[in-house]
């Protein structure tokens, strides 16, 4: 019934301010006992380490907690402090995050952690205000870091939490637009507790994690808030939060080249700036082409085509762009310095972004069979 739907969303619009700040100002209390009954266990609870902390919200910005687990227990083994961070070298700092995807995210890491180096004693500064200035760290994960690790009462405001507010308080603005987030940041401030903010911000995100879900109905018959929810008083579930439409995705068309000399397989650098900069990649061109232009393209490398073993096609999905490949997968001779001949054991040590995930498990798969 969308049009009560309207009604009901229009409704919200009328809750007084002042309400909906109370609403968010009381959900403390029932969040916190509910969260000591029912938190998850994550290898970085418990901890006030502020590198652990820092390194699992890292991780865990667009990537699920089950995905999250053996990177972050695999990191901790390599790089346990600040110290090993910033010592690492570039290509298995790549490694370690490869699968993960928005690279820059480490390499600002790395950044941060030189800098906490340098200007910082090794200390992680310990109020959000600073913690700031760090690269890479935005409002979100100061508040996380500085709320778990010293106490801070301050909020981490994060797409789970936009969620959880707007339907407990009945807000309608869109939630993609920044001068909302800013409000519901200061709501948020206003909110959260002075005793346990750490454990309160941990709870939002475990109950927006597990309860609050945003796709399919939220289980509202379990959830702490629900005598507090103005989206479970007026069955506005599945319109809050409110999102406007994102614009379409640009879709690229790619031919891969899978080039298999001998034992070795022709791997490239990308550059050092902008998507998966620095990461390696199967040699490719711009558009879909058939075998007859792609032999084209082999030969302005230098390349001679012996035998095409294989066609390969795959699909990636990035924020605003979709690469849509065609792969082939050929044995060949020539080709000069332009690439990396990698064999087996060379590539396994290449950062390749996951977006070649495909293709890389046929490569291997077709190294490893000789
Ligand atoms: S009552 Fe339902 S909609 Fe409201 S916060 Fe809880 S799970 Fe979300």
């Amino acid at each position: 019934m969308p049009q009560v739907r309207v009604c009901r969303a229009f409704w919200t619009e009328r809750v007084r301010e002042t309400e909906k700040q109370e609403i968010l100002n009381a959900i403390a209390v029932p969040l916190l006992a509910w969260y000591d009954v029912h938190k998850r266990t994550l290898p970085w609870r418990g901890t006030k380490d502020p590198y652990q902390v820092w390194v699992s919200e890292i991780m865990l910005q667009q990537t699920r907690v089950a995905a999250v687990l053996p990177y972050y227990e695999r990191w901790m083994r390599e790089l346990p402090d600040v110290e090993a961070l910033a010592a690492v070298e570039n290509e298995r700092l790549m490694k370690l995050w490869e699968g993960l995807g928005y690279y820059s995210r480490v390499r600002n890491m790395q950044k941060a952690a030189k800098m906490l180096l340098t200007e910082y004693n090794g200390k992680f500064p310990q109020t959000s205000k600073e913690l700031c200035r760090l690269p890479g760290i935005g409002s979100y994960t100061a508040g996380a870091i500085a709320s778990i690790a010293f106490g801070e009462a301050v909020p981490a405001v994060d797409g789970n939490v936009l969620r959880v507010a707007a339907r407990t308080a009945g807000i309608a603005d869109d939630i993609m637009d920044p001068n909302t987030r800013k409000l519901f940041q200061k709501m948020m401030e206003k909110a959260v507790p002075k005793e346990r903010p750490g454990e309160y911000n941990q709870a939002l995100m475990d109950l927006g994690a597990v309860v609050c879900v945003p796709n399919g109905a939220p289980d509202c018959g379990q959830c702490p808030l629900a005598g507090l929810c103005v989206a479970n008083r007026l069955e506005l579930q599945n319109t809050l939060p409110v999102r406007a439409k994102k614009a379409k995705r640009r879709v690229e068309e790619l031919t891969l080249y899978l080039l298999v000399r001998g034992d070795q397989i022709a791997m490239r650098k990308r550059p050092e700036e902008g998507l998966l900069a620095g990461l390696w990649e199967f040699p490719h061109v711009p558009g879909t082409l058939d075998e007859t232009a792609a032999a084209q393209v082999l030969r302005g490398w230098g390349v001679t085509p012996l035998e095409w073993q294989k066609k390969i096609t795959g699909k990636h999905i990035f924020t605003h762009v979709e690469w849509h490949m065609t792969g082939y997968l050929l044995t060949v001779r020539g080709g000069g310095e332009d690439f990396l001949w990698a064999g087996a054991e060379t590539l396994q040590t290449l950062a390749v972004p996951s977006a070649f995930g495909k293709f890389l498990e046929h490569a291997l798969r077709r190294m490893n069979s000789r």
